[in-house]
């Protein structure tokens, strides 16, 4: 008896997940749509969006979860619409959700694949991000998690064939973060975009990223023109509201700053530029200020 109130209370302190959606793009495609917001408990840092390729041969996950118990939780979410096995785990780029999970797919006999600029970013970035999520995930979140890189590294592009299915990983250069890459899967004319595409929230500009080579980025997934786009954060969407919500954001951004430089400009006053046009993402209020000082930052050195 003591041990079933014992089970009960554990269960009842535990925090209350949030829900990762598993949406149909195609029916090779899925994207798996986490939390708009930041990390916390309730997400185990699955806050962004993942995405799965359906082979012949076993499914490619796009991105392992934040955590290890959020890659198990990606895993349970896979299984209400696939049985088949995770043979290929692609990292899109160094922010925590894009590889800490590795483990949990690395034990289950998965390839990791990422960019060298990734791994990099990885290593370099490991103990900050370990800093930040024991604060905002918590101990009990972390536990299990156990940093990973990647097991196999490309440069610029690598063909990948599983299956039946051809598909090519891209690292143009830094966008989000230095390593950020994109997968252009031909015969569903679906990309996964990583990080490089944010929809429906606002995007983050930090200390890693850059804005000039994120444009180009941008510009090598519209070349593609793709049917499916599946974002690093928000629902599987398409090229216009691509556009919309996060190359038309970068552009104004560095047209304003511009004109702030300028004009003789400070840090202190690159926080008012006008960005009110995207004041509809969510997020806005907590990042555009932040977003305007790193691209002050790194506008002034341009
Ligand atoms: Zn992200």
């Amino acid at each position: 008896m003591i041990r079933i109130l014992t089970t009960l209370l554990v269960l009842i302190s535990q925090p209350a997940f949030a829900q990762l959606k598993p949406v149909k793009v195609t029916d090779n495609i899925y994207a798996i749509v986490g939390p708009l917001g930041n990390r916390g408990p309730g997400n185990l840092a699955n806050n962004a969006t993942f995405g799965v390729v359906i082979t012949s041969d076993g499914l490619v996950l796009v991105d392992p979860g934040g955590t290890y118990h959020g890659a198990a939780q990606i895993d349970r979410t896979i299984r209400k619409f696939s049985d088949q096995p995770v043979r290929i785990v692609i990292n899109s780029g160094g922010q925590d959700h894009r590889w800490i999970g590795n483990s949990y797919w690395i034990e289950r006999g998965a390839r990791i694949i990422a960019s060298d600029a990734a791994v990099a970013d990885q290593l370099d970035r490991e103990s900050l991000q370990f800093t930040g999520l024991i604060a905002l995930v918590g101990e009990f979140g972390l536990t299990g998690t156990e940093a990973m890189t990647a097991t196999e590294t490309f440069a610029k592009t690598m063909t990948l064939t599983l299956g039946d299915t051809t598909m090519t990983l891209s690292h143009i250069g830094a966008a989000h973060t230095p390593g950020d890459a994109f997968l252009w899967v031909p015969s569903e004319s679906a990309v996964f975009t990583g990080d490089i595409v944010y929809t429906e929230r606002l995007l983050t500009v930090s200390s890693v990223s850059n804005t000039v080579t994120w444009l180009q980025s941008f510009d090598a997934i519209a070349a593609l023109e793709p049917e499916h786009l599946i974002p690093g954060h928000g629902n599987p969407t398409d090229l216009f509201t691509a556009f919309a919500d996060t190359y038309d954001y970068l552009v104004n951004l560095r047209q304003q700053m511009a004109a702030h430089i300028e004009a003789g400009g400070d840090i202190i006053g690159a926080v008012k530029v006008d960005q009110s046009d995207f004041a509809y993402l969510q997020n806005f209020n907590q990042l555009a200020g932040r977003n305007a000082q790193a691209v002050f930052e790194a506008m002034e050195w341009e």
